[in-house]
């Protein structure tokens, strides 16, 4: 962070900061191939309803086990990626695996809603809708049953073709959500315009509620703003018993956090939701 302040200078100077600048170029050139050799996963974590109490959903979270390396932070590849236009195969490769993971959870009268994280820059990418349509119809998934979570958003309020993919995405009868709402520029102009059906209240704001009034007013008067304009909202970052009773006590639909369980593999996830689903304790 320093260093972007501090100038060439500095950064010429540190080696620290040379490495770190050769090894984000290496790991952006190794990501695609990543995903080819198996290193980058998809780990779920799940939403919970907080009227019933139970798991309606979960949100695919990319994960790049590297093998030298070791785990790298998503922010970290994901930020990189995003910056240099190299976020398509690893989105691809997510939305597959979420979608074909959904289509499976999904029994009977056992619903399950999957969100996948879309990067706003690729709301530029013509083929996206048809290539989302053809995954869905693949892997038998209903639309409805699929989220795509949006950051950016506030960029993409300005632009018309974003808007028209937008639509076109509602259209074939997915989901839309904001995600992180509440950082960055959340006018009220671009909760208006973007055709979302949800919006997740950035953890920032839910960590902060338990103990402090001013949050504790933003997270309810949110709820009852996007309430009234007819949106879902899903609290994420709900990490304790205190801020998930809170969140129900201010009328949140869907809480997302450690309290909800840690990303987790496919495999547990689907343990932990045969297990609830056995239990007839509602
Ligand atoms: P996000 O979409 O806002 O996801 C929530 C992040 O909060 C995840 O971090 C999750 O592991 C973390 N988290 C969940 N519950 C808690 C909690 O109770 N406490 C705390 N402290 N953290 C919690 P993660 O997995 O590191 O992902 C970071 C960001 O990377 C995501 O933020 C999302 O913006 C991006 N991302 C992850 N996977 C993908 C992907 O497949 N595509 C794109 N475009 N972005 C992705
Ligand atoms: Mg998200
Ligand atoms: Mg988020
Ligand atoms: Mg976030």
């Amino acid at each position: 962070e320093q260093a972007a302040h501090d100038g060439l200078k500095w950064k010429y100077h540190d080696p620290d900061s040379l490495q770190d600048a050769s090894w984000k170029l290496s790991m952006l050139s190794q990501l695609d191939d990543a995903v080819d050799r198996g290193e980058v996963w998809a780990a779920y974590q799940p939403k919970v309803d907080l009227k019933t109490r139970k798991i309606v959903g979960a949100e695919a979270l990319a994960r790049w086990t590297h093998p030298e390396k070791g785990p790298i932070a998503a922010a970290e590849f994901i930020a990189a990626a995003e910056q240099n236009d190299r976020i398509g195969k690893l989105t691809a490769f997510m939305l597959d695996g979420a979608i074909s993971a959904a289509a499976t959870l999904n029994k009977g009268d056992h619903h399950f809603d999957m969100s996948v994280n879309l990067s706003g820059r690729l709301l530029s990418d013509k083929a996206l809708v048809g290539r989302i349509a053809i995954l869905l119809e693949r892997h038998g998934l209903d639309p409805r049953h699929l989220t795509l979570e949006l950051t950016e958003t506030a960029a993409l309020a300005g632009s018309g073709e974003a808007l028209e993919m937008l639509t076109q995405l509602r259209e074939l009868g997915l989901n839309i959500s904001i995600d992180d709402y509440g950082t960055g520029l959340s006018t009220l102009e671009y909760l208006k315009k973007i055709p979302a059906s949800e919006i997740k209240i950035d953890q920032s704001f839910i960590k902060g509620m338990v103990d402090n009034r001013s949050e504790k007013l933003m997270v309810s008067s949110t709820i009852a703003l996007a309430h009234s304009l007819g949106r879902q909202v899903v609290a994420e970052g709900v990490e304790t018993r205190e801020a998930l009773e809170l969140l129900a006590e201010l009328e949140c639909d869907i809480a997302q956090g450690y309290i909800t369980g840690r990303p987790m593999s496919l495999e547990s996830l689907r343990r932990r939701l045969a297990s609830e689903r056995r239990s007839k304790v509602a």
